[in-house]
């Protein structure tokens, strides 16, 4: 089982770390290797995605992922920044199905900006469609307006497109996770006003009849953002394409609480992945050793299940973190009174403690 680690920027080094301790600490064989990537990478080697990075990452059954950017390489062309490295990665390995789960602890009920009662048992998964939609879509550019409602006048563009096969392959995967779970699925998309969700909705529509036992619904992508926050336990699984995945994933997030305990996983159609928490590399943090390992240490239990095939051990990994919330133990951005506050490296030592 091969591991590329590619911890990042910002706080990705510090809460890597203690995933990699986690994994360590597990009765499993992995061969580790890490690499640099975003910022880091670009300080290295001149760009945030170099080649021997790339190559360790194809080569491998998965990758740990930290988080890249920071403000300082904000000024550079778009394609040398750290955040490239990710659209990079995503696009060469093919990582087109990205799973986010939102879930509520029982102990963090309260750090969640709804009311308890709304958020109690939440545990929903939003899968994002991740290598096509307007993020990738060409062409793209800036350029002189030609007409529109100010002809000659400086204008930007992307462009959003989704094919059949694109719409069909996210589908399938967010009907079989669906019927894993609760058999309900939800397909948001915004085909009212925009004819590439026309096909993303009739799409969905034709796929569904392979799974009769899914229950499916549509809701346009505004509904979805207003339900999400006003009854968001009427979820189970939601699937939507790249941009509005991005949007609606990190709304969901915030309904448990903190970023910091949020993993994810990005698939392709081998089970590759890549694994990282849904947060980013927190600059105003870094360096501080306060960072939430937990959305990391989560993610590195994701990969045990999704890609190296071992759902034993990351059960281990998730009901280790749950005892190190039921014993109190909190990180800044999940701390509340009565509680007892630790840094990254205590938290990171308590799950791996806790692992029994
Ligand atoms: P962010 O997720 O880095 O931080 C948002 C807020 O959440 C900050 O207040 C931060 O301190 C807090 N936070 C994030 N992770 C935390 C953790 N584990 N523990 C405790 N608190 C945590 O988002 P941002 O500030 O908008 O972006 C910062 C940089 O990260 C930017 O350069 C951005 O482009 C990049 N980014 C990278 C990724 C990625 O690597 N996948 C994702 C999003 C943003």
């Amino acid at each position: 089982m091969k591991i590329a680690v590619l911890p990042g920027d910002g706080i990705g080094t510090e809460i890597v770390a203690e995933a990699v301790k986690v994994l360590n600490s597990l009765d499993l064989k992995f061969e580790m290797e890490e690499a640099p990537v975003g910022g880091a990478a670009y300080d290295a080697h001149g760009h945030p995605l170099p080649d021997s990075t790339l190559k360790l990452a194809q080569q491998a059954d998965a990758i740990l992922f930290g988080a890249v950017g920071d403000w300082k390489y904000d000024k550079l062309d778009r394609p040398l920044r750290p955040e490239q490295a990710i659209l990079g990665l995503r696009k060469h390995l093919g990582l087109f199905a990205n799973f986010r789960p939102a879930i509520c602890y029982e102990q963090l009920t309260h750090a969640s900006s709804l009311k308890p009662e709304l958020v109690a048992g939440l545990d929903i998964l939003i899968i994002r469609e991740l290598t096509g939609d307007i993020y990738f879509g060409q062409p793209r550019g800036r350029r002189v307006a030609p007409d529109g409602h100010f002809p000659g006048a400086e204008e930007a563009f992307d462009t959003m497109r989704y094919s059949r096969p694109e719409v069909e392959r996210i589908a399938r995967v967010a009907f079989e996770a669906a019927r894993k779970r609760s058999k309900r699925l939800t397909s948001v998309d915004k085909a009212n006003v925009l004819e590439t969700f026309q096909l993303w909705k009739d799409v969905v529509t034709e796929v569904h009849k392979d799974y009769p036992d899914v229950a499916l619904d549509h809701m346009y992508v505004d509904n979805a953002a207003m339900q999400l926050v006003k009854e968001p336990k009427r979820f189970d699984v939601v699937v939507t394409g790249n941009m509005f995945g991005d949007i609606l994933s990190d709304e969901a997030s915030m309904l448990t609480g903190s970023i910091g305990m949020l993993p994810s996983a990005s698939l392709n159609d081998k089970k590759q992945g890549l694994y990282e928490p849904s947060h980013g590399s927190a600059p105003d943090i870094a360096g501080k050793g306060v960072a939430n390992p937990l959305a990391t240490i989560l993610s590195a239990a994701m990969m045990l299940r999704f890609s190296l095939n071992k759902p034993e051990a990351a059960d281990r990994i998730e009901s280790a973190v749950k005892k190190v919330l039921a014993q109190g133990l909190r990180t800044p951005d999940i701390y509340s009174e009565g509680t007892t506050k630790v840094g990254t490296r205590e938290m990171g030592e308590a799950v791996v403690k806790a692992l029994g």
